[in-house]
C-alpha cells in the first residue's frame, strides 16, 4: 500500500470504505475500497465474489479491477477511479436529466450488463449509488454480491437494496435469474427520469405495497408463479388496478415508458433481457458511443453524443475492442497467484490484467448484429422452476412481516430516504 498516496474518501459502503488515492509511480488516480472484514488468508481473498467475478470480465461499462492487495490482514481493492455515482448526480440536481442523457447512460449500462450476464454472472445488487460515472461515461460497480447464473440455489434471503429487489426476490423466491436486475434497472430508469425512487418502500411488506400501487396486483395471467409464491408464504397482495407509468414519469416518452414497463413486469419472463433491452425502439435513434470510447478516426467525424445507427453498425465489430481502455489489457493474461507466501503483513497482488479476450470477441460479434427489440416471450428457463422452499425455511420471518400488511387499504407512507435530502414518492395515488 506504500505505492498510493491516499488522498481522500470518497464512499462508506456496507462491506467496505473507499478512498481516491494516486499511485505514486505512475500518478494514476485510483479508488481504494478496503474491506471492512479482516481475511486472515489468501484462499478467503480469492473466493471472494467480487474478485472472482469481476477478475472474469473486462468490459468498458464494468468498473475495472486493477490490482487486489492483502496487507496486515486488510484487502483492498484497486480500482479505476470514476468520478461519481449516480445517486450523487441525482440528488444534487435541480432540473431533470434530458431524455438523451439517460438514454447514453441506459444504453451503457445494457450493454456492461449484456456482457456480465453473457459471462454468466448477475449483479444482485443494482441501484443508483452503485452505478459510477465519469464524465459521460458510466460503469456497474460493486460485485459484492454478484453470482454466478449457474450456482446452485437455494440463493441467500437477503440481496440487494430494497427499493431496486424484484418482486421475487420480496416473495422468497430462492431461484431467481439475471431478471432481478432487469427488474432494477427499470427502477433506476424511472429514478433517472423523475429524480425519485419509483417503490421507496420503507420495509418489504411496503415495498410490495408500492410495487401493486404503481404496476398493479399480479392476476394469474401476469405472474402465475408470483401468486403460487405468495400462497406458500400465505401472503395476500393488496390490490389495486396500477396506473400508466406515464402519469408517474410525464417527461419520458412513450418508448422510454414501454421500456420501463417492460422491465418491471411481474413475471421475470416477461422482463427483457439486457440483449433484448439494447434493441428496444427507445434506443433505435441514436446508438451512443462515449467519446473516449470512439474508435478514433470516428471522434473527428462524429458529432459530439451521438453516432448514427448505420456509421456504427459499419464499425460494430470495432465498437467495443476500440473501447478496451487500457492498453496493458491486450496482451497480458497472468493468473491469481497463490502460491507463494501467504504470511500475514506480506503486501501481495493479484494481477487483474487475465481478461479472457477470446470470450469478449465472442460477445462483442453478438452484439454487432443485434436483431430487432421482440417482447420478450414467456419462454424462460426459470419460468418452470421458481420455487419456495417447501419446508418453509425462511419463509416465515416474511410472511409475518408481509401479514402485517392492510389489504387494499391506504397506508400511511413513512419514507425512508437514503439521506435526509432526498424523498421518495410517498403514497402513489392511483387516482382511484
Ligand atoms: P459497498 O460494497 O460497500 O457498497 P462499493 O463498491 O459500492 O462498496 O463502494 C461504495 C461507494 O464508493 C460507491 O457508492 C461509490 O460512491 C464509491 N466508489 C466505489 N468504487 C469507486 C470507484 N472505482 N471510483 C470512485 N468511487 C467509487
Ligand atoms: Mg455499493
Amino acid at each position: 500500500m506504500e505505492r498510493y498516496k491516499i488522498i481522500e474518501e470518497v464512499g462508506d459502503g456496507t462491506f467496505g470504505s473507499v478512498c481516491r488515492a494516486i499511485n505514486k509511480l505512475s500518478g494514476e488516480v485510483v479508488a481504494i475500497k478496503k474491506m471492512k472484514k479482516k481475511y486472515y488468508t489468501w484462499e478467503e481473498c480469492v473466493n471472494l465474489r467480487e474478485v472472482k467475478s469481476l477478475r472474469r470480465m473486462n468490459h468498458p461499462n464494468i468498473v475495472k479491477l486493477k490490482e487486489v492487495i492483502r496487507e496486515n490482514n486488510i484487502l483492498y481493492f484497486v480500482f479505476e477511479f470514476m468520478e461519481f455515482n449516480l445517486y450523487q448526480l441525482m440528488k444534487d440536481r435541480e432540473k431533470l436529466f434530458s431524455e438523451v442523457e439517460i438514454r447514453n447512460w441506459c444504453f451503457q449500462v445494457f450493454q456492461g450488463l449484456a456482457y456480465m450476464h453473457h459471462c454468466g454472472y448477475f449483479h444482485r445488487d443494482l441501484k443508483p449509488e452503485n452505478l459510477l460515472v465519469t464524465r459521460d461515461v458510466i460503469k456497474i460497480a460493486d460485485f459484492g454480491l454478484a453470482r454466478e447464473i449457474s450456482s446452485h440455489p437455494p440463493y441467500t434471503e437477503y440481496v440487494s437494496t430494497r427499493w431496486y429487489r424484484a418482486p421475487e426476490i420480496l416473495l422468497q423466491s430462492y431461484l431467481y435469474s439475471s431478471k432481478v436486475d432487469m427488474w432494477a434497472m427499470g427502477a433506476i430508469i424511472a429514478e433517472l427520469f423523475t429524480l425519485r425512487p419509483l417503490f421507496p418502500g420503507a420495509s418489504e411488506a411496503d415495498e410490495i405495497y408500492k410495487i401493486c400501487n404503481v404496476i398493479g396486483t399480479p392476476t394469474k395471467d401476469s405472474w402465475p408463479d408470483g401468486l403460487n409464491l405468495a400462497r406458500a408464504i400465505n401472503y395476500q397482495f393488496p390490490q389495486f388496478p396500477g396506473v400508466h407509468l406515464s402519469a408517474l414519469i410525464p417527461s419520458a416518452s412513450d418508448n422510454a415508458i414501454n421500456l420501463i414497463t417492460s422491465l418491471c413486469s411481474w413475471d421475470p419472463c416477461k422482463r427483457p433481457t439486457a440483449a433484448e433491452a439494447l434493441r428496444h425502439p427507445f434506443f433505435q435513434s441514436c446508438y451512443y458511443v462515449p467519446p473516449s470510447l470512439r474508435p478514433r478516426a470516428a471522434v473527428s467525424r462524429t458529432p459530439p453524443s451521438a453516432v448514427l445507427k448505420g456509421t456504427l453498425e459499419q464499425q460494430s465489430g470495432r465498437r467495443f475492442s476500440a473501447a478496451l481502455p487500457n492498453a496493458k489489457l491486450t496482451g497480458s493474461y497472468s493468473t491469481v497467484k497463490t502460491n507463494a507466501s501467504l504470511g500475514t503483513g506480506v503486501q501481495r497482488k493479484l494481477d487483474m490484467v487475465n481478461q479472457d479476450l477470446s470470450r469478449n470477441a465472442i460477445s462483442l460479434k453478438s452484439s454487432a448484429k443485434q436483431p430487432r427489440y421482440q417482447p420478450p416471450g414467456r419462454k424462460c428457463p426459470f419460468a418452470a422452476s421458481i420455487k419456495v422452499d417447501r419446508n418453509g425455511n425462511g419463509a416465515s420471518d416474511v410472511a409475518d412481516k408481509l401479514a402485517n400488511v392492510t389489504i387494499g387499504s391506504r397506508r400511511p407512507y413513512v419514507a425512508e430516504s437514503r439521506h435526509s435530502t432526498y424523498k421518495g414518492w410517498g403514497s402513489v395515488d392511483c387516482g382511484v
